[in-house]
């Protein structure tokens, strides 16, 4: 593509942003718009592994996030009476392997860095309206003002405005997995180093871990079929509720949860779409095709199609670049989304029996029946 074309991108997440820099550096100057007044992401761990890893290191940000990673060196399972089930050595599981885990909010934060000197960004701003000719994208912004992009990309995470707008809903489905999360961060109430602690009931489960930084991060899932999450005020009250007669623990997490800053919720919702591009327009990372939290592979898999999506617009035409970045990564997303679908079975069993085999095998089966799982997991994205 000629380097004077303009590109529009929707969302300064990671897929945005990696999409950006790839431009950035190669002679492009896209515009970003992006919802929040600033780059400001919940803080939860996530991992770069395999190609992104690879394309990280092209990119020259590999040091600045192994610099700033989250040393997570171990992590331990507990049943619902607290008793350890299993323990995995993370320096033995990821010996060899490419892979990098760091706090998402940091690794935007490298992200940005990077992308402020190569872009514009219009932040505070979204998408309201979207008409696509032959050639053109005409957009129309929440404040009034209109633009013209040659291409537009919609890297917006699971709710894109930019899939609402320029697709029609039978052209997705969206698969509530009857799952609810939820994240936030807070101090160290429970004095760990280093270290992921997961608490597994049937129908609930939360893990929590050290951030890098001295504070905790915490991540909960359970068992519902509610489909919106509700106003951040009611939030905590929601999660008190889900986790009544929890593990102390738990409660503990939760009764130290910071009254001033938000909490994150959300169903757990798969994207499936036959194609990611129409006309002008090409969705990333959640927006495409968002794997949801149980498969680690949500961050990865955006940066991955994120750098692919970039390398092929800087040599081709969007129509070849679409293709070809559709090519790659959907037949990985393909594969991950019903092997997430059966994690969650694991982490919130529906029967009795496969809860108590579930326990019966994490307490019972060799360590490295488990080592290789998660190896093999952080192998592909
Ligand atoms: C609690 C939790 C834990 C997770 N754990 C992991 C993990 O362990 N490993 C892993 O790999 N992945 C994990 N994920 C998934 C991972 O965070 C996502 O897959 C990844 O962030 C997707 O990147 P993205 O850029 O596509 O979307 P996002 O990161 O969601 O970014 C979207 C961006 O678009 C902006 N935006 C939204 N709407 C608009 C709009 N209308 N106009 C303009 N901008 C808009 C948002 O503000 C945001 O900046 C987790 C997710 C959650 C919620």
């Amino acid at each position: 593509m000629e380097k004077d074309k303009k590109i529009i991108i929707s969302g300064a997440g990671i897929a945005g942003l990696t999409t950006a820099i790839w431009l950035g550096k190669n002679g492009f100057n896209p515009v970003i718009i992006e919802r929040t007044p600033e780059i400001r992401a919940y803080g939860y761990i996530v991992s770069l592994s395999h190609k992104s890893y690879q394309y990280a290191d092209e990119l020259g940000i590999l040091k600045k996030l192994c610099d700033r990673g989250a040393g997570i060196k171990a992590s331990c399972y507990y049943n619902k009476n607290s008793k350890p089930m299993l323990n995995l050595d993370y320096q033995k599981l990821f010996q060899g392997l490419e892979i990098v885990q760091i706090m998402r909010d940091e690794l935007e934060m490298v992200l940005y860095e990077e992308a402020k000197e190569l872009c514009e960004f219009r932040f505070g701003n979204s998408l309201t309206n979207i008409v696509q000719d032959k050639k053109k994208v005409h957009v129309e912004l929440k404040d009034g003002t209109t633009d013209t992009c040659d291409v537009l990309i919609g890297a917006d995470g699971l709710h894109s405005v930019t899939r609402s707008l320029a697709f029609d809903e039978n052209e997705v489905s969206n698969e509530y997995l009857g799952i609810f999360s939820s994240a936030y961060r807070l101090s160290n109430v429970l004095g760990i180093t280093d270290r992921f602690e997961n608490h597994m009931e049937q129908s609930r489960y939360m893990c929590v871990y050290t951030t890098g930084d001295g504070d905790l991060a915490c991540v909960f899932i359970w068992k519902s079929d509610r489909r919106e999450a509700p106003p951040q005020e009611d939030r905590l009250a929601m999660l008190r509720k889900a986790y009544e007669g929890c593990p102390e623990t738990v409660q503990k997490v939760i009764d130290n949860c910071p009254q001033d800053e938000p909490i994150y919720m959300d169903p757990l919702i798969q994207i499936r779409m036959p194609s990611w591009h129409k006309g002008r327009v090409v969705l990333l990372g959640d927006a495409a095709h968002c794997l949801t939290l149980l498969s680690g592979q949500g961050a990865s898999t955006a940066f991955w199609g994120g750098s692919v999506l970039a390398k092929s617009l800087i040599e081709n035409s969007p129509e070849v670049a679409f293709e070809q970045y559709q090519r790659e990564i959907m037949p990985v997303t393909t594969k991950v989304q019903p092997a997430t679908r059966n994690a969650a079975k694991w982490y919130i069993p529906e029967k009795r029996l496969n809860y108590l085999s579930r326990d019966f095998a994490m307490s019972y089966l060799p360590n490295a029946f488990f080592q290789k799982y998660f190896r093999k997991k952080y192998s592909r994205a």
